[in-house]
């Protein structure tokens, strides 16, 4: 099944809540990036967080980041969403193994570290981007997140985020669900909540058994009566393109086109997000350099 995000409130209005799959964009970033395991899991937890944030900004040509620097060995995390959610990310060190916890799992926490932030930058195409930062809990991502929402946004938040990865370390599910209260929310909402996301067990173990976002989001608030207000398909999408790497080029100001031109006589361009090589001949350098001289 293709990804797929949706987002709901309870009928009570009192919880308003996002869950998305994620298995074929985070396949695609695995591919990309070529991650081993551990990173697939950090990666992909990090983009099916950003995704589920990003379709929450609602407004055209915004986009949302996050960034995840917890000073393990994967290094930095980078995932990107649009205002539909649609992602792309990077991790700076695809190719980090680290053993098995002692439960069996992906040691994400010990990749990723806990030792720094997490940050999001909401470009709300404004003329100043909104930026939040919070110290990293344990490197998990989820309990990261849902921090995030409680110290920057004064949201008390549920969030859980998985991924499975297959023996042949394709992926075999990936998502994860954001539940928020609205206020006005009381004691009894947050215990409902609670008791519901712990029967519900792992984001794994529910999408194993129903790779549906909506069945998920139905399974953990299983106590309230849910009205879903949009389902929406999401993907892995780069926006690179020929032009901004032009322009990218170009801002990088003459005496440096012209260092290039002397020292390489072309530019070779690969994209962080999508892998794809932007070939520039020395022609085209000249001609940016031409350009970068009027400016
Ligand atoms: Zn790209």
């Amino acid at each position: 099944m293709t990804d797929r995000l949706i987002r709901a409130i309870t009928a009570d209005g009192m919880v308003k809540a996002t869950a998305v799959t994620t298995r074929e964009l985070t396949e695609r970033a695995r591919q990309i990036h070529k991650t081993l395991p551990v990173v697939t899991a950090a990666l992909g937890r990090t983009l099916a967080a950003a995704s589920m944030m990003g379709n929450a900004l609602k407004s055209e040509g915004a986009s949302l980041s996050i960034q995840v620097r917890g000073g393990g060995p994967v290094g930095a995390i980078v995932a990107i969403s649009d205002s539909e959610g649609n992602v792309r990310g990077y991790a700076e060190h695809p190719q980090v193994d680290l053993p098995l916890r002692s439960d069996g799992k992906l040691d994400v926490g010990a990749a990723v570290g806990c030792d720094g932030t997490l940050t999001v930058i909401k470009d709300l195409c404004m003329k100043e981007p909104y930026i939040g930062s919070v110290q990293l809990l344990g490197g998990e991502i989820a309990e990261d997140i849902a921090q995030y929402f409680v110290e920057s946004e004064q949201i008390p938040t549920a969030c859980a985020l998985g991924v499975l990865v297959d023996r042949d370390q394709s992926v075999r599910c990936a998502g994860g669900y954001l539940i928020q209260l609205l206020p006005g929310a009381g004691e009894d909402v947050i215990s409902k909540v609670e008791a519901g996301v712990y029967a519900a067990g792992a984001v794994t173990k529910l999408l194993t058994a129903n790779d549906d976002p909506e069945a998920m989001l139905r399974t953990v608030l299983s106590e309230f009566e849910l009205e879903v207000l949009e389902t929406a398909p999401v993907a892995y999408r780069c926006t690179c393109s020929r032009d901004r790497v032009e322009r990218a080029l170009l801002s990088l100001g003459a005496d440096e086109l012209r260092q290039m031109l002397d020292e390489q006589g072309h530019a070779e361009l690969t994209c962080q997000f999508c892998d794809q090589v932007h070939q520039f001949s020395g022609e085209d350098l000249r001609r940016i350099l031409e350009l970068a001289r009027k400016k």
